[in-house]
């Protein structure tokens, strides 16, 4: 990344450095890790040990970026991150938000998609036009961007055991990924597919883009409690954890070596070297997900029904049912849009025709027959 002089840019972090000769006009403002957290937990309930960790990752990922334009002796490794975790926990969550306060570029790309298209580099590659689209062709915003690789947990070796029947094309993606990961200069494709010998190619270094990527593991805390040789541990497996308690982390404790064994190669674990675990959420943290942060469902539909004029009431038995059903399908807090979307789906059909209407109390058996209260208003509303 070239950071000569003259070149002012401010990548959205704190710390102003401007005295330096070579980096005249260079200011770059560097967020401190608990402004970093800060900011994810208006977005991202709970995963407390996550986030802090990722928050410290990130600003010493931007502060090697920075140090490194200047005189440097000291190499600083990058980290890129793997978080680990159930579906619907706020994996990508936690790496949309970080984008956003970072004001860098952010995109999202999923491994099993490579997986089908088999281990060949080109395909790898798109991970970066799809950055490069984001940040408008800006190439230099784009080396500083960060990418979201999910279910990478999907590419790994189908077995684990160190036998002859490997998963080759899984380990394919994993190897072509490694270059990128580590840091390389990947010539890409601008409309990304398969390169062409006629289309001119774009050089994206990869060095300084930070690499979160996040996978459910399924099956690895069984991995990691044959390692502890701790019966009692793992989803489920304490009988008297009661509801409540579910936020019990079954990855807590995992280390690289668990993750070779569940079919990442070494080389892939070596290049991501922040290891953080999301554990199940709780009932009060589902609760607090559909109310809590900055587009809370609640707030969201609180909005839909105020352009409408009307003003809408959740009840709490309304609420803990939503949660209570969105628990059954297994699927974290993902469920919870769905869920809401189904029971209210009636309101939102019949209440642009009501123009008498000021309130709608959505009480609990909204949430499974639809039926709900209207609190008609004195004087007529004008329709929408
Ligand atoms: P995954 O862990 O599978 O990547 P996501 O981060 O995509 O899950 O979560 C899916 C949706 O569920 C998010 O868009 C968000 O609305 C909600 N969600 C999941 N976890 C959280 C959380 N910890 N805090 C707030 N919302 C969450």
């Amino acid at each position: 990344m070239n950071l000569k002089a003259g070149k002012s840019r401010e990548i959205g972090l704190s710390l102003t450095k401007s005295s330096d000769s070579n980096n005249e006009g260079f200011k770059v403002r560097l967020q401190k890790p608990s402004k970093i957290k800060s900011y994810l937990d208006t977005h991202v309930i709970g995963q407390e040990q996550a986030k802090k960790t990722i928050a410290v990752s990130v600003y010493n990922h931007y502060k090697r970026i920075i140090y490194q334009s200047y005189q440097s002796d000291v190499e600083i490794s990058k980290s890129n991150i793997l978080l680990i975790g159930p579906t619907g926990t706020g994996k990508t969550l936690i790496a949309e938000t970080l984008a956003r306060f970072l004001s860098v570029p952010f995109a999202i790309a999923d491994a099993t998609t490579l997986t089908e298209a088999g281990y060949v580099g080109d395909d790898v590659e798109n991970i970066l036009v799809r950055l490069l689209q984001v940040a408008n062709f800006n190439i230099e915003a784009a080396e500083k961007g960060i990418i979201y690789i999910d279910e990478i947990d999907k590419i790994g070796r189908k077995s684990s055991s160190t036998s002859i029947t490997r998963d080759v094309s899984g380990e394919g993606v994993q190897q072509a990924l490694l270059k990128i990961l580590e840091g390389t200069i990947s010539n890409v494709p601008p409309k990304g597919g398969r390169k062409h010998p006629e289309q001119s190619l774009i050089p994206i270094n990869t060095s300084n883009i930070l690499f979160i990527c996040g996978g459910s593991f399924a099956g690895l805390e069984e991995i990691i409690q044959s390692r502890i040789g701790n019966s009692d541990f793992g989803f489920g497996k304490n009988k008297n954890v009661n509801k409540e308690n579910t936020t019990e982390n079954p990855f807590s404790n995992v280390r690289q070596e668990d993750l070779i064994k569940y079919g990442m190669i070494p080389e892939l674990v070596g290049r991501l070297p922040v290891l953080s675990a999301l554990g199940n959420l709780s009932d009060s943290e589902m609760l607090r997900i559909l109310k809590e942060p900055k587009n809370a469902l609640v707030k969201q539909y609180e909005k839909l029904f105020l352009i409408e004029g009307v003003k809408i009431d959740f009840q709490e038995s309304a609420l803990k049912e939503i949660v209570e059903l969105s628990k059954k399908r297994n699927s974290g807090a993902r469920a919870l849009r769905s869920i809401m979307e189904e029971a209210l789906l009636d309101i939102m059909y019949d209440i642009p025709e009501m123009v008498d209407v000021d309130k709608v109390v959505i009480k609990r058996e909204t949430i499974h027959k639809g039926c709900y209260k209207l609190v008609k208003k004195n004087k007529k509303r004008k329709s929408a």
